[in-house]
């Protein structure tokens, strides 16, 4: 599907379908596409429909969510885990940090892809043209 022709620039674009989209790794226009060919480096442009995709500016905006969305789920994680268990301190010196490292590593794909499709529902940065 061609997606890339002045019509469609014109037409309405979800947000929540281009989120979506970008939270699984797919082009936030057709949802086929890999959005991601390498780890954190979005694809200049969709391999299935050609949507131009370099015009986002996510820059530090995803390590933020990462950040604010790791602190909600660490720091209770780790109340709790002290409330019911006796955990030797040298132990949780190794396990806290390995675990902040999985889920930093794990979630930063998925939130930067949802930042793009977002920008790119909107219209935002170089999307606008
Ligand atoms: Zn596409």
């Amino acid at each position: 599907m061609i997606q890339n022709d002045d019509s469609s620039h014109q037409a309405t674009r979800s947000a929540r379908d281009a989120v979506w989209r970008g939270l699984k790794g797919q082009c936030p226009a057709c949802g086929e596409g890999r959005l991601f060919p390498r780890f954190l480096k979005p694809a200049t442009s969709c391999p299935q429909c050609g949507e131009a995709l370099d015009g986002h500016q996510a820059d530090d905006f995803p390590s933020y969510i990462v950040i604010l969305l790791l602190g909600h789920i660490l720091i209770p994680t780790m109340i709790e885990v002290n409330y019911l268990f006796d955990i030797p301190l040298g132990w949780q010196s190794i396990i806290w940090p390995a675990m902040a490292l999985t889920l930093a590593l794990s979630m930063i794909q998925p939130v930067k892809g949802g930042v793009i499709g977002y920008q790119w529902a909107r219209r935002m940065h170089g999307f606008a043209r």
